[in-house]
C-alpha cells in the first residue's frame, strides 16, 4: 500500500483493488497478443461489463456502478496498466457513450439504451471528428435533413466520420451533424444511431501505431435514416452536447496515461533489478537509479493532478482547467516515462519482445485524443 492510499476512501480502494486484480489477471497477460492481433476478444469486453467497468458514470437506478469520479479514474488507471486498448474502449464507452444519454436523453432514450450500455451488452461510440474537422470540432460537413412530420418524421444523415473508437464493435453511436447550416456552431445536432441502421457503414478500420487492439474506424453515413425521436437533446444543441463531458473525458485519458506509464515504470524497475552489467544490477549505477527516481516522481505528480481534478469534479467544482492540466501533464509524462523505460532496457527495450516498446506506442495517443496537448494549453491559458 502506497502512502497515497491513505487519502482514498474505503469504497475507492475497493473499486481500485477489484479493477487491479481483474486487469492483472485477465488483461495484462494477453495485451501483447491482442496488440499483434489488432483486436480485443468479446470475452474480455464481457468480463469488463460483468465487473461494472462499463457503467461507472451511470447511477444505480439505471443499473450502473457510479460512485465518484476518482473511483472511475482509479479503475481506468488499473485497466490501462494491464491493457491500454481496453482502457480506450472503457473510456470512450463510459464518458462519451453513456454520459450524453444520461445527461441529455429523454426518459424513453435512457430506458432504451442505458441498461444495455452499463452491462456492455451494447458498446457505445462517439462520432464527432471528420476528415476536415479535428481540433476545430465544430467545422462539420456531415448533414442531417428532416423528412416527414409528426410520428413519421425522420432525419437522413450523409457524411464521413473519422477516427471513431469502438467503430466496429459499437451497437450505438452518437453522431453529430449539421441540421441548420445558416446557424454555424448553433446549427449542429446530435443523434443516437443504432449502428445496424442501413447507411451506417464501417468504411475502414485504421492500422495504428499503438492501442492497436482498440478498433478505430472511418464511418460512412450514406442515406442513414434516423427516426426524429432519436435526436439527442434539442436541435442546435450538438456542440453543447459534444463538449459537455470534456472535464470527465480528459480526466479519464489522463488516468489512462498514468496507467500506461506505471506499467512501463514497473517493467523498468524489475529489469533494472535483474540486469547485470559491470558486476552489479544496473539499478545500482547512479544514472539508472536517478532515472528511476525521476520517473517515479513525475508519475506521482501526474497521478496527483488526476486525483485533484477528479476530486473537484466529484465535489461539483468547475475544473475544466484542472482537467486539462491533468491531461496535458499526464500524457506528456507518460511518453517521457515510457521512453526512459526503454532506455533502461537498453537494446532489449527496442524489441517488441519486451512490453515497454508497446507501452511507448500506446502512450503516444494520450497526447492526441480528447484534445491535443496544444489544445489543452489553449484551455489552460484562457483560464489563467
Ligand atoms: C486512435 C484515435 C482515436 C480517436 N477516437 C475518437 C472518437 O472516438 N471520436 C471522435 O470524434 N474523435 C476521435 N479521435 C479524434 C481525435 O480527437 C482528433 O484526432 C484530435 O482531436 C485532433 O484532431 P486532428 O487529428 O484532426 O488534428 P488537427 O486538429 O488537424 O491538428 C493537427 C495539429 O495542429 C495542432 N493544432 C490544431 N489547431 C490548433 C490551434 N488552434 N492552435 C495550436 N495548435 C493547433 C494540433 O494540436 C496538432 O498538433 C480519435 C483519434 C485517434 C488518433
Amino acid at each position: 500500500m502506497s502512502n497515497m492510499d491513505a487519502l482514498l476512501s474505503e469504497d475507492q480502494r475497493m473499486v481500485r483493488d477489484a479493477a487491479r486484480t481483474f486487469s492483472q489477471a485477465q488483461l495484462a497477460p494477453h495485451a501483447a497478443e491482442w496488440d499483434k492481433l489488432g483486436a480485443l476478444p468479446e470475452s474480455a469486453v464481457k468480463q469488463m461489463g460483468e465487473l461494472g467497468l462499463l457503467g461507472m458514470l451511470v447511477p444505480a437506478e439505471w443499473g450502473g456502478t457510479r460512485t465518484d469520479d476518482l473511483a472511475y479514474a482509479l479503475a481506468l488507471e488499473e485497466v490501462a496498466a494491464g491493457c491500454a486498448s481496453s482502457a480506450t474502449l472503457m473510456s470512450v464507452h463510459n464518458s462519451v457513450g453513456c454520459v450524453p444519454i444520461l445527461k441529455f436523453g429523454t426518459p424513453a432514450q435512457q430506458q432504451h439504451w442505458l441498461p444495455r450500455l452499463v452491462t456492455g451488452e451494447v458498446i457505445g461510440a462517439f462520432c464527432l471528428t471528420e476528415p476536415h474537422s479535428g481540433s476545430e470540432a465544430h467545422a462539420l460537413k456531415t448533414r442531417a435533413v428532416l423528412h416527414g412530420t409528426g410520428a413519421e418524421a425522420y432525419w437522413v444523415l450523409n457524411g464521413s466520420k473519422q477516427f471513431v473508437t469502438n467503430g466496429e464493435r459499437a451497437g450505438m453511436a452518437i453522431v453529430f451533424a449539421v441540421t441548420d447550416p445558416a446557424l454555424g456552431k448553433k446549427g449542429l445536432s446530435a443523434f443516437i444511431v443504432d449502428t445496424s441502421t442501413p447507411g451506417f457503414t464501417v468504411a475502414r478500420k485504421e492500422a495504428k501505431m499503438g492501442i492497436r487492439a482498440s478498433d478505430t474506424c472511418a464511418i460512412t453515413l450514406d442515406g442513414c435514416r434516423v427516426p426524429a425521436a432519436n435526436m439527442l437533446g434539442q436541435a442546435g444543441e450538438g456542440l453543447k452536447i459534444a463538449l459537455s463531458n470534456l472535464e470527465g473525458g480528459r480526466i479519464g485519458i489522463a488516468a489512462q496515461a498514468v496507467g500506461i506509464a506505471r506499467a512501463a515504470m514497473d517493467a523498468a524497475k524489475a529489469y533494472a533489478a535483474e540486469r547485470l552489467q559491470f558486476g552489479a544490477p544496473i539499478e545500482q549505477h547512479q544514472a539508472i537509479g536517478h532515472m528511476l527516481a525521476d520517473m517515479h516522481t513525475r508519475l506521482n505528480a501526474a497521478r496527483l493532478l488526476v486525483h485533484h481534478a477528479a476530486r473537484l469534479r466529484t465535489a461539483g467544482v468547475p475544473c475544466i482547467s484542472e482537467a486539462s492540466q491533468a491531461k496535458l501533464f499526464a500524457s506528456e509524462t507518460a511518453e517521457w516515462v515510457c521512453s526512459k523505460a526503454i532506455q533502461i532496457h537498453g537494446g532489449y527495450g527496442y524489441l517488441e519482445d519486451y512490453a515497454v516498446a508497446r507501452h511507448y506506442r500506446d502512450a503516444r495517443i494520450t497526447q492526441i485524443y480528447e484534445g491535443t496537448s496544444e489544445i489543452q494549453k489553449i484551455v489552460i491559458s484562457r483560464h489563467l
